[in-house]
Parts: C-alpha cells; sequence; structure tokens
C-alpha cells in the first residue's frame, strides 16, 4: 500500500481538491493524508493570537471571513444535495467548536485544539467528495493513532497498533483518508507535530504500515537545488538519497519538514516528492541510492545564534567540551554546528528559549560571545572526504562574502557556512551560480 500526502496547496480550493481526486483515483488502495487547506492554519493561529490578547471581537471577525471560504469551498465542491447539506452540517459543528473559544478562558491547551481544526474540515470535505464520487473511502481519525510522548516524540508502537486496528476493522475500504499534523500527548490532550507536519505525519504513517511508498504532493516539482523563493534559475533534483534528503529538510528545505526522513530511511521506504499541479512530472525519489561525487542541492536555515567560548586553558584540557555541552543538554537545546580550535569552541543554536541562562553558565567556565541573526548555509551532495576539490567549489563560490563558521566532516553528506543573515540571498545566489548554473 502507498501513503499520498497532500499539502496545504493541493488542497486549497474545491478545483484543487478535484485534481487530487483525479490523481488518487487508480483503482489501488492507498492512505491517504491531508494538510489543512491553505491559509487555515496560519488563520487560525490568528483568531488564537487574538483570544490570547483577550479580543474576541476580532476573533469572531476572523472566524466569520474563515467559515464564509468553507461554505464558498462546499458550494464548489459537490454535485448532489445530499452530500452538500452533509458537508454544511458537519461544517457548522466545527465552526459552532471554533467559536466556542471565544467564550472561555484561552490557553495552550485550547490553542492546539483549535489548531487541529484545519485538517479535521480538510479531511471532512475529501471523504466525503471520494464518497460522492462512488468510493469508498473511510475517513481515520488521526487521534485515534498518531501520539507523541512527554519529550514530544511519537509513539511507533503505538501507532502502528492502533492504526492497524483501524485498517483491519475497515478492510473493505477502497481508500483511507486521515489528518497529517495532528495527534494527541501525553497526557491525552489534542496536540500537532510543529508546523509543516503533515509530511512528518504521512511518513510515520507509511513506516507503520511498511508502505511500498510514501508520496509527498505539494505545489512544485521536487526538490530544488536551491530555495526557488529566494534564488533564480533552480531546477529540480531528481535523485537523493535519504541523508542528503534529511539534511536539506533539516537545514531548512521547507518542502519537507525537518524530521520526517527518519522514519521512511529507518523501514527503508522511498519517499517520492511530487506537484500536485503537474503530475506528469519526475519530482524527486528519495531512497537509499547515492550518485557519486555530485553536490545537491543548497538550503538555509534562520534565526540561528552563534555562541563562542573561550577558554585560558583548552590548550591539553580534557573535560571542557563535556562542561560546554552538559549546560546546552540541562536547558534542552539543542546544538547544530560546532567547530573548535586549541583555545576555544563556537556552536550554534536555534532554540533562544533559554539563551540568557546558558550564557550566565558558560560564562562561569570561559570568555563568550553571541553573534545573533545568523544563517546556516548547508551545502549537499556525496561529500566522501576522499573525493576531492568540492571543498575549493564551496569556498571559492563565497569568496566576497564573510563567512562566521565553515563545518565539515560530521557526515560525508553536507558542508556548512554560518553567515549573516543579511547575507543569505547573496550567499545562496553566489552557491548556485557556482555550483549548479556555471556554463
Ligand atoms: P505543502 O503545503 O504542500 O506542505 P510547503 O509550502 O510546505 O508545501 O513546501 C513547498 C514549498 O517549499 C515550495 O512551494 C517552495 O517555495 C518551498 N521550498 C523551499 N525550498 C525548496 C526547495 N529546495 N525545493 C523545493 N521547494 C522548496
Ligand atoms: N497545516 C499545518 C501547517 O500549516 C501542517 C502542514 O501543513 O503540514 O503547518
Ligand atoms: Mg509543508
Amino acid at each position: 500500500m502507498k501513503v499520498l500526502k497532500f499539502g496545504g496547496t493541493s488542497v486549497g480550493s474545491a478545483s484543487r481538491m478535484k485534481q487530487v481526486y483525479n490523481i488518487i483515483n487508480n483503482g489501488e488502495k492507498k492512505i491517504v493524508v491531508l494538510s489543512a487547506m491553505s491559509g487555515t492554519t496560519n488563520a487560525l493561529l490568528e483568531i488564537a493570537a487574538y483570544l490570547y490578547k483577550k479580543n474576541p471581537d476580532t476573533a469572531n471577525e476572523l472566524i466569520n471571513n474563515l467559515e464564509l471560504k468553507y461554505f464558498r469551498t462546499v458550494d464548489e465542491l459537490y454535485e448532489s444535495k445530499e452530500y452538500s447539506s452533509q458537508a454544511i452540517e458537519n461544517l457548522k459543528a466545527h465552526f459552532e467548536y471554533i467559536r466556542s473559544f471565544t467564550k472561555k478562558l484561552f490557553t495552550l491547551f485550547e490553542e492546539k485544539a483549535l489548531v487541529a481544526q484545519g485538517e479535521l474540515l480538510s479531511t471532512m470535505l475529501f471523504n466525503l467528495y471520494l464518497n460522492e464520487r462512488g468510493i469508498k473511502s473511510v475517513l481515520l481519525p488521526a487521534l485515534d493513532f498518531m501520539r507523541i510522548n512527554k519529550n514530544a516524540e511519537p509513539e511507533t508502537q503505538y501507532l502502528r497498533e492502533h492504526l492497524t486496528a483501524l485498517l483491519e476493522a475497515n478492510a473493505d475500504a477502497d481508500m483511507y483518508v486521515t489528518q497529517g499534523f495532528i495527534c494527541l500527548n501525553a497526557y491525552g490532550e489534542v496536540d500537532n507535530l510543529t508546523r509543516g507536519g503533515s509530511d512528518y505525519s504521512a511518513s510515520l504513517i507509511g513506516a507503520a504500515v511498511a508502505a511500498d511508498e510514501i508520496q509527498i504532493w505539494t505545489d512544485i516539482d521536487g526538490m530544488h537545488n536551491n530555495d526557488p523563493r529566494v534564488v533564480d534559475k533552480t531546477s529540480p533534483v531528481s535523485f537523493l538519497s535519504f541523508d542528503e534528503a534529511a539534511e536539506l529538510a533539516y537545514f531548512g528545505a521547507k518542502i519537507l519538514h525537518p524530521t520526517c526522513i527518519l522514519p521512511a530511511k529507518l523501514a527503508k521506504i522511498p519517499v517520492r516528492l511530487l506537484n500536485t499541479m503537474q503530475p506528469e512530472a519526475h519530482g524527486t525519489l528519495i531512497s537509499n541510492k547515492t550518485e557519486m561525487h555530485k553536490i545537491k542541492a543548497v538550503a538555509a536555515k534562520e534565526n540561528i545564534t552563534a555562541i563562542k567560548i573561550k577558554s585560558g586553558r583548552m590548550l591539553l584540557a580534557y573535560g571542557f567540551l563535556r562542561r560546554v555541552f552538559e549546560i546546552f543538554e540541562s536547558y534542552q537545546t539543542p546544538v547544530d554546528m560546532i567547530c573548535t580550535s586549541e583555545v576555544g569552541v563556537s556552536m550554534t543554536i536555534d532554540n533562544d528559549k533559554h539563551l540568557n541562562e546558558i550564557l550566565d553558565e558558560l560564562k562561569k567556565i570561559g570568555t563568550v560571545s553571541v553573534d545573533k541573526d545568523m544563517v546556516i548555509i548547508c551545502v549537499v551532495g556525496d561529500l566522501d572526504w576522499e573525493n576531492v576539490g568540492f571543498e575549493s567549489r564551496v569556498v571559492d563560490a563565497v569568496k566576497d562574502i564573510p563567512v562566521r563558521m565553515i563545518s565539515y566532516g560530521g557526515s560525508n553528506y553536507n558542508i556548512s557556512l554560518l553567515v549573516k543573515a543579511e547575507d543569505k540571498q547573496r550567499t545562496l545566489q553566489a552557491l548556485s551560480t557556482h555550483l549548479f548554473n556555471q556554463a
């Protein structure tokens, strides 16, 4: 069985949903994972922001606008009165629930329940549409099988057992539709897999059912060799290894959720990135095959803080790095890039929630300096250290740009550079020109 995930743009209107129907209507049994219709998650978060600010009037206005959009979608989507009436009944119930948040205390708990409505709405509408078109599809509630633990990690055993039971209970269905992004947490509350997390849902589901393939359908023809929103002349990468794709996703290629490759990699399930608007395009196939000696793509991760700590006694000192990393560990703050020298170490973090506490602790063991508003630029490909020349090509591309850190050797798949946020665009452009677009 295949798992197909369609993102927000792919289900963003009635006509897009009809396109999705054309793609999936090929007689094969499959699991379809949907995001919220594009704009909905942002709208729900905006409503939440007004409710936090105790402004229910503006929240209600936004809710009315959102509701109108959904009623319009129903008008355009269904042919029969029978199905449109059922959809409208369901919409009314969802929006009554959404409005109930304007009348009570609003906390993070309520926000998570509110934001989950996006995926619940899109899957409800789409499943009814499939039924109207004569497909025996069944809506599987993600909240019945997707659960995270206290560390916000997915509970894969629980997922496998509960999803398998649901599939067995609905064995005669032609197709299954479920929500991406949403889950329950360790306390039984509604939660989610963080923004863009529907990709992660799809790969977790794919791994849980040992799918033949996981397809991520979006609004572009696969992973491009650079961020198409920032750089001219990007082109799709036909093949990536799991490791290359994981690096690109983690280091900012928005087309994939940062952690969505790992479940597929562990379960050895190929992942295909495909374009709903251009279904015949090859897209990107992510598998365990590596194309030798090729630099594949560049990505950028923003909002990075660099911290340097110098110790007078780093020379021949042992235990210094352990003490440094214990501080990050105790504040549950992951470190991304690391560069060391004889006198000190530089590290980057993207979560600066505990920055001040971390700095206070670090100052006890050395001299500390901080650079905020930095960007990690990550160059990915088959960069085995025995291959020669790729380092100089990368460094040559950025010869006019101030680089705060360079890191290579942590894996065979990436070189990372740390630059100022204001230099992000020209660094990405320079790398594209030098690495991919030279005559
Ligand atoms: P979806 O809503 O389908 O999940 P996303 O907006 O999350 O779609 O991801 C697709 C978008 O990712 C593309 O429209 C593109 O602008 C952006 N993107 C950023 N970097 C890349 C890249 N390297 N390759 C392809 N798309 C990228
Ligand atoms: N709807 C969620 C978001 O906008 C999840 C997703 O689209 O993947 O972040
Ligand atoms: Mg996405």
